[in-house]
C-alpha cells in the first residue's frame, strides 16, 4: 500500500498505538517487534480491543480487511510519521542534548500551552519509535509541536530531524552521556550537532543559551534567538538569582520562583522562558506556567521522610549531571550525605569517570559519601567519610537506619541502579 493511501486510512483513526494496553478505540495499531516480543501476535487482540486498523509484517497474522500487511512495521511507522509531518502545517520545535531534555520540553510545553494548542512528546518517548508516535499524535487542532529527540549513536538525530522536519531547535547541552555509543565527548558534540546541521541547511532558527560557549561557537553563522544574562546582550534576558534549594530567576522585572532544584535547572527554565517570549506568550502566563511545574518520575524531587530531607534525583545519571548535582548539593547548609550509584553506558571511560566523581565528591563539603555499584566499588579513594558497596543488596544488608538521622540526602544514580529503593530503607 502506498504511504498516501495509508495516511488516508490513518486520518480515519483516532490515534496511533503500539501497545494494546493503551488502545483507546479507533486506533491504528502498529505491530512492532522487539527483542522479546512480536507485536504481530497481538494483532487480533488489538482489533478486539477496538483498533480500527492493524499494521503487521507477518502474513500468518492476517485477520480481516482491518489488517494491513507491510514489509516492515517499524519503517512504515516512520514513513507514515514523516508523511504526516508534511501534511501538518505547523511549527515544530525539536529538543536534544545530553541532560535536561525532558525537563525543558515539559517547561516549554507548560509555557506555550498557555497560548497555543500544543502537542508534545509524552514522557520520554524520544527515540526512533517515540518520535514518529509523537508526530502522529499531532492533529489538525495542534498549533505547535514540541519533540524531544534522544540519541546514543551518531546519525540518529539526523534521522529524527529528517522525519520531524523541525522549524526550531534547541540543544540543552553537550555533556558526558552515552559516551559508549558516541565514542567519547567529541562524538557526543558531533551527534547532537546533527540537529544544528539540519536547521542550518534548511534556514531554520536555533535557540541559543549564551552561557554555553559550544552553542555560541556552533551557531555563529546562522539564524538564532538567544537568551542569557544581561551582560551578554541576548535577545531575551533571564538572570539567575538563587537555588536554595529551588531555582529563582528574574525575567522582565518578574521574579520567577520555580519548584525545581539544582543550579543546572536554571538553563532549562531560561530556555522555556525565551521560547515562550519568542512565541509571544505574555509574561504573567510564563511566570505562572514555570511556577506551577512540578517534576515527575524521580527527577529532582524533594521529599521529607522522618527526620531527613531527601533530594531524590534517582531518575538518571551521567558524569556531567552527577557533577552538577554534587556541586549543587554542597550548597545545602545541613548535615549532608550523598548516596551515589553507578553511571552506565560510559564504555572505556567508565573507570576514569567514576574515579573523577569519587575525587570530586571527596573534595566537596559533604559529610558522608555512600557509593553503590561495581564501578564505584573499584575506585581508589579511602577516607573516613566514604563507604562503598558492590551492589544495592550489599548496601541494604549493611544499612542501619539510625546511621542517617537529621540529614539532607542526595540520591542519584543511573536508571538501572533504581536508587529510589533507598527510600524504603530510610
Ligand atoms: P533522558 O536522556 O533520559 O531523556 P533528559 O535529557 O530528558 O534525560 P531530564 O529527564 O530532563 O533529562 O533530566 C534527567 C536528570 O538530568 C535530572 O534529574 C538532573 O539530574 C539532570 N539534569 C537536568 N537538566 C540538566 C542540565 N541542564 N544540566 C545538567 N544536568 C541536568
Ligand atoms: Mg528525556
Amino acid at each position: 500500500m502506498k504511504i498516501q493511501q495509508l495516511h488516508t486510512l490513518f486520518l480515519e483513526c483516532h490515534s496511533a498505538s503500539t501497545d494494546t494496553r493503551k488502545i483507546k478505540g479507533n486506533d491504528m495499531f502498529f505491530a512492532l517487534k522487539g527483542d522479546n516480543f512480536n507485536g504481530n501476535t497481538y494483532a487480533a487482540q488489538a482489533i478486539n480491543l477496538g483498533a480500527k486498523y492493524v499494521i503487521i509484517d507477518e502474513p500468518a497474522y492476517y485477520k480481516n480487511s482491518q489488517t494491513i500487511l507491510v514489509d516492515n512495521v517499524l519503517e512504515t511507522l516512520q514513513e507514515l510519521a514523516s508523511f504526516h509531518r508534511t501534511f501538518l502545517n505547523i511549527p515544530i520545535i525539536a529538543l536534544t542534548g545530553s541532560n535536561g531534555k525532558t525537563t525543558t520540553k515539559e517547561l516549554i510545553n507548560a509555557t506555550l500551552s498557555k497560548k497555543y494548542k500544543t502537542t508534545a512528546t509524552v514522557g520520554n518517548l524520544n527515540n526512533h519509535i517515540g518520535v514518529p508516535l509523537t508526530l502522529l499524535f499531532m492533529d489538525k487542532n495542534t498549533e505547535i509541536g514540541i519533540v524531544e529527540m534522544g540519541a546514543n549513536h551518531l546519525k540518529e538525530i539526523a534521522f529524527l530531524c529528517q522525519m520531524a522536519k523541525p522549524d526550531y531547535g534547541y540543544i540543552t547541552n553537550f555533556g558526558k552521556a552515552h559516551l559508549e555509543g558516541f565514542g567519547g565527548v567529541e562524538g557526543v558534540i558531533k551527534g547532537k550537532s546533527e540537529m544544528y546541521d539540519y536547521l542550518m541547511e534548511h534556514n531554520k532558527t536555533i535557540f541559543v543559551n549564551t552561557n554555553d560557549p559550544i552553542q555560541l561557537e556552533k551557531t555563529k553563522k546562522t539564524t538564532t534567538f538567544t537568551f542569557g544574562n544581561k551582560d551578554q546582550t541576548p535577545d531575551v534576558c533571564v538572570n539567575f538569582n538563587e537555588a536554595q534549594p529551588f531555582v529563582i530567576c528574574s525575567y522582565n522585572d518578574l521574579s520567577i520562583k520555580s519548584q525545581l532544584i539544582g543550579d543546572y535547572n536554571f538553563s532549562n527554565i531560561a530556555a522555556a522562558i525565551a521560547i515562550a517570549n519568542y512565541f509571544k506568550v505574555d509574561d504573567k502566563s510564563i511566570k505562572q506556567a514555570i511556577e506551577n511545574y512540578i517534576p515527575a518520575n524521580n527527577r529532582s524531587q524533594i521529599i521529607q521522610k522522618n527526620s531527613n530531607k531527601i533530594i531524590l534525583d534517582a531518575y538518571n545519571a551521567n558524569p556531567t549531571s552527577m557533577a552538577a548535582a554534587l556541586h549543587n548539593f554542597e550548597k545545602q547548609t545541613e548535615n549532608k550525605v550523598a548516596i551515589i550509584g553507578d553511571m552506565f553506558e560510559l564504555g572505556i571511560e567508565a573507570k576514569q569517570e567514576h574515579q573523577y566523581i569519587v575525587d570530586l565528591a571527596n573534595s566537596l563539603k559533604i559529610n558522608k559519601l555512600i557509593f553503590i555499584g561495581e564501578n564505584f566499588f573499584q575506585t581508589k579513594m579511602d577516607s573516613d567519610k566514604i563507604s562503598k558497596y558492590k551492589s544495592f543488596s550489599d548496601f541494604k544488608e549493611a544499612f542501619k537506619p539510625s546511621s542517617i538521622e537529621n540529614y539532607t540526602l542526595l540520591i542519584k544514580g543511573s536508571r538501572g541502579m533504581a536508587l529510589e529503593r533507598v527510600l524504603d530503607l530510610i
